[in-house]
């Protein structure tokens, strides 16, 4: 298995440097070059399997020689083994044919831990086979940067440096990020917000000298291995809803693309999905974009679903490739419109991606009301972002086909929003609750390149 830029002219790379790069050099991201397709049979063969299974039947096609067969299911099996839950991606019943998929109940509460945990189990592999090491630099929005930590914190190869926006994300996020005490873990508290983060990390991709000099890897969910580590549980629910012989629909809380976009590589990959949908707090460039105007960037707006306040959402280039039929130059022509604002998309390329996905937007209010009712009426907790979720389906899913709404954190994540809305302050679950007790580190830096490289290089490990 190969794999491509989104703007089709750097290197084709094997899994293993796709999966240690991140960005390409090209500025492009990096997608296989052909999606396998498991056949009616073979999803059939999943159920009643474990997790982990699924886990290895789904991303080993993926992989190619880059690690053994045992390796992999090594990797896998130390990956999930953290998890507070025995069916690592739980389903639980919200109202006749709707669903809530669990995917929090990792160790930092949040559906991200499902990627970092693995490529924290692959890195280490592959770089201990390489005699290698690597810094990675991520930007999160609060929960990337805290899995990503939890997943390198004390490795021996790889020193990890965390870019958050100062003041924008909630207690618990922050505490997850600066109360490690492994010295290769580095919070960095920029003076911005997302966007900012996230354009000096591709600012730092985009630096060669720095980017060879330093070893920089990236595991924000440009990292093509994030994304495969969550095709997975699109799998494991819909076999539990019946695929291959039932059709299921999802939604998903969406920031950066990331999470929607496993799920449109499952439904390439032949897994019966009907509707992909996305659901966009106030921060809605990409509802407006899916309705037909075109994607130009606004403000970014603080809201209480935080995970999700991104303007320029990096993987919808994923998409955007497929939809304009793989052609590169144009990706890049658009890329490059974006640095001024936006750009407007081509009739067909639209008509692709509305065939593939649906989209609904939800306000502040609609989602403070969606948590005191989804408590009243099914029992059920929930986090903002997914409170956004269950709100666009219950707009917009269909009677016959179960639709599946993705909870991406735990509510205790986000306590103050879930007080607001229900009176009730979500407790920690209780392997993480002296998380207030612990001390913090941290280093205030501001949102300039050339100040965040000198900060990494002196701070790193030699
Ligand atoms: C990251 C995140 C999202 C958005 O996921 P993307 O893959 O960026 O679309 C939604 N909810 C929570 C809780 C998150 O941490």
């Amino acid at each position: 298995m190969r794999y491509i830029s989104t703007r089709g002219t750097a290197p084709t790379l094997s899994f293993e440097e796709a999966m240690l790069s991140g960005l390409a050099r090209d500025g492009g991201l990096y997608v296989p070059e052909t999606i396998p397709v498991l056949d009616a049979d073979a999803i059939a063969a999943m159920q009643g399997q474990s997790y982990e299974q699924i886990a290895y039947t789904v991303m080993r096609p993926f992989v190619g020689d880059t690690f053994t067969d045992a390796e992999f299911r090594d990797c896998i099996d130390r990956a999930y083994a953290g998890f507070g839950h025995a069916a690592r991606a739980p389903l639980v019943q919200l109202d006749q044919g709707h669903f809530l998929l669990e995917l929090f109940h990792g160790p930092t509460l949040a559906f991200k831990d499902f990627a970092m945990q693995l490529i924290g189990q692959l890195f280490q592999t592959a770089l201990a086979r390489r005699g290698d090491r690597v810094t990675i630099v991520g930007a999160t929005s609060g929960d990337t940067g805290s899995a990503a930590i939890e997943a390198f914190r004390g490795l021996d190869n790889v020193d990890v440096f965390i870019l958050y926006p100062h003041g924008r994300v909630s207690e618990v996020q922050r505490r997850q990020m600066t109360t490690p005490v492994e010295s290769n873990v580095h919070a960095l508290a920029v003076d911005g917000d997302f966007d900012d983060c996230q354009a000096r990390l591709k600012d730092m991709f985009n630096d060669f000298e720095f980017r060879d000099g330093v070893g920089l890897a990236g595991v924000n969910s440009i990292n093509w291995a994030r994304v495969l580590a969550q095709v997975v549980y699109y799998f494991s629910a819909a076999v539990a809803m019946g695929a291959p012989e039932r059709k299921v629909s999802f939604t998903v809380p969406t920031g950066n693309f990331g999470d929607i976009f496993a799920g449109y590589i499952a439904k390439r990959m032949g897994l019966p999905i009907d509707k992909l949908v996305v659901a966009t707090n106030q921060n809605d460039i990409l509802h407006r974009c899916l309705s037909g105007h075109g994607y130009h960037k606004g403000d970014t707006i603080p809201s209480i679903s935080p995970s999700m306040d991104i303007q320029v959402s990096s993987n919808f280039e994923r998409a955007l490739f497929d939809a304009y039929d793989r052609d590169g130059a144009a990706v890049a022509q658009l890329m490059d419109e974006l640095k001024s604002g936006g750009f407007d998309v081509s009739q067909g390329a639209m008509q692709a991606l509305q065939e593939t996905y649906s989209s609904g937007r939800v306000s502040e209010a609609e989602t403070s009301t969606q948590i005191t009712k989804t408590l009243r009426d099914s029992a059920e907790l929930l986090c903002p972002h997914s409170a956004v979720g269950v709100k666009v389906a219950n707009d917009q899913r269909v009677a016959g086909t179960p639709m599946v709404t993705l909870a991406t954190a735990h509510p205790a994540k986000f306590p103050d929003a879930v007080e607001a809305a229900t009176d009730i302050r979500p407790p920690l679950p209780p392997r993480m609750a002296d998380l207030y007790e612990r001390s913090e580190r941290l280093t205030r830096v501001p949102n300039d390149l050339a100040a965040l490289m000198t900060h990494i290089k002196e701070n790193r490990s030699k």
